[in-house]
């Protein structure tokens, strides 16, 4: 196979982005899958950054004035350029993310996803007309665009999320600026060139509508603390999260906040033992553990426990890792060594607190000295230990055993974040009880499917310490607007709202 760089650099060209633009700056960019450096990029710098957000303030300025159906099809234009370059762009997510070819894939068809939501929506950001109490009065709700929305995404899912919020954004009549992951500003420099042909195509769209800054956290700051940006959504740790929330606060700037998750899956005395192990499977190994939604923790009932944990374990073992380029690879590589260290000190706390762990070693170390190759890890718990309770962005699965259903809900719901989870039984009464106010304290909560793969008609967030943000469907797109209370009187006397009385 070509190196990672030579088939990156040969990708990018074909979708827009030339070779020169790879090695304009010293900050390099490595693909997980053999460490190697396969661009140095320059960090937008602060004056540039300050231009960008100038742009886009006025990018803004004509956008909303533009009709939102209009507005739609410039949406649906970028999603026939998605479809065109699925493929190169799916295989450089591979490249630089390290997801399998058909996650890397999945991702793409993602995005084409939301935008033709999106540009179905721009033809129904509807208002609401409201009874009023005053006689010939018209009381109605009308929805504005917002301003200038930033992004800035994390690495594992380096060009939907930003899909997410893009798509709805721009319908929504407001300008984008995007920060992607230091860890993957390729995929973002491809998806912005596939953006621009979409612009040209379109014709009229303004300068500045959707832009990049490309850098570290400094450089996603401009985004945290400049008053023209309405409304940052940030998706990544909930360190991140902790960081910029008081800033945006500080300055009363609107948050979507998409941040770490511990989801859990319980299996209950009923549960079609077959369809929870595939599911337990993709939904633990799945991007090497490294989605927000991966299965993390696994309450099984004491009944069905020796009749899943050995098969469970089977195919921990027999799981295909390695280069995410090949078809039968499942399980491809973490994103780097720090990664591989924090889930190395994970699994010796855990040991250390009585758990008995499974996997979790490093391989094909001779071969590929800088890349983080791991077999996923199945830790077999006596309780839910600090260890458990924190996200640790790795594949590792902790199991526990629980004999009442109260406690199962109760052990679920004892940890800090509230993002995804999933129950497994054909009982009723146990699948209603967990979907109640009652059961799962999470923004996502599924039946006989595991807690990642959400389709992009749903809300996608989660509570607590997962930020309370949510990106995507539903009604999602009235974050991106602002909403304004109108009063008309067409009658020719003047009342007062609750009967006040102020004759003059
Ligand atoms: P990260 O927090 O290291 O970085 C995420 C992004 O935030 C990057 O672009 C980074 O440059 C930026 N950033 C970090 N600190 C910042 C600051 N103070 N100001 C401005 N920008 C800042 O996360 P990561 O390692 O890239 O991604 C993994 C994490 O993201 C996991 O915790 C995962 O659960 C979470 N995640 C959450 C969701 C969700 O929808 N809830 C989705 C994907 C990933």
């Amino acid at each position: 196979m070509d190196s990672v760089r030579e088939e990156a650099a040969g990708l990018l060209e074909g979708l827009g982005v030339a070779r020169t633009a790879l090695t304009s700056g010293l900050r390099e960019v490595r693909s997980p899958i053999n460490g190697e450096a396969i661009a140095s990029l320059s960090d937008t710098s602060p004056a540039a950054a300050t231009q960008t957000i100038d742009n886009a303030w006025r990018a803004f300025q004509a956008w909303r004035k533009i009709p939102p159906p209009h507005r739609g099809e410039l949406v649906r234009l970028f999603a026939e350029q998605l479809r065109a370059e699925k493929e190169p762009l799916g295989r450089l997510v591979t490249l630089e993310a390290g997801k399998i070819l058909s996650e890397g894939q999945g991702e793409v068809q993602e995005m084409i996803d939301i935008c033709v939501y999106a540009a179905g929506l721009s033809r129904q950001l509807c208002g609401l007309t409201i009874a009023s109490e005053r006689p010939d009065h018209r009381l109605t709700e009308t929805w504005h665009p917002l301003g200038v929305v930033g992004v800035i995404s994390a690495f594992n899912f380096p060009v939907a999320v930003w899909a997410w919020n893009a798509a709805l954004a721009l319908v929504c009549g407001n300008s984008v600026i995007w920060k992607p992951s230091e860890k993957t500003p390729l995929c973002a420099l491809a998806v912005q060139s596939l953006f621009e042909r979409a612009a040209t195509q379109f014709g009229d769209a303004p300068h500045g509508l959707s832009t990049l800054l490309l850098g570290g956290r400094e450089v996603g700051e401009n985004l945290i603390d400049d008053a023209r940006v309405a409304l940052v959504s940030a998706t990544g740790s909930t360190a991140m999260g902790r960081a910029v929330a008081p800033r945006l606060a500080a300055r009363f700037a609107r948050a979507i906040l998409e941040l770490g998750g511990n989801n859990a899956g319980i299996v209950c005395p009923s549960a079609d033992i077959n369809l929870a192990l595939r599911a337990i499977a993709f939904g633990a190994m799945g991007t090497a553990g490294q989605r927000c939604t991966t299965l993390r923790r696994l309450i099984v009932h004491e009944d069905v426990y020796d009749a899943l944990i050995p098969r469970l374990k089977a195919v921990y073992r027999s799981v295909r890792i390695g280069d995410p380029r090949e078809c039968e690879t499942l399980v491809g590589p973490l994103i780097g060594a720090a990664s591989f260290e924090l889930m190395r000190l994970a699994l010796a706390e855990a040991a250390s607190s009585g758990g008995v762990v499974t996997g979790g070693e490093r391989f094909d170390a001779d071969q590929h000295p800088n890349a983080y190759y791991v077999r996923p890890a199945l830790v077999e718990m006596p309780a839910q230990t600090e260890v458990v309770r924190r996200e640790t962005f790795a594949p590792i699965l902790y199991v526990m055993k629980y004999a009442h259903f109260e406690d199962a809900v109760q052990i679920h719901n004892d940890v800090p974040q509230g993002l995804s989870s999933s129950i497994f039984t054909l009982n009723l009464r146990e699948a209603e009880r967990f979907l109640s106010a009652e059961g799962s304290d999470c923004g996502i909560v599924n039946v006989n499917i595991g807690p990642s793969g959400a389709e992009i008609g749903g809300a996608f967030g989660g509570e607590k310490e997962t930020g309370g943000g949510r990106e995507s469907g539903s009604d999602v797109w009235k974050s991106y607007m602002r909403r304004s209370t109108g009063t008309v009187n067409y009658g020719s006397s003047l009342p007062l709202a609750q009967g006040v009385r102020f004759d003059v």
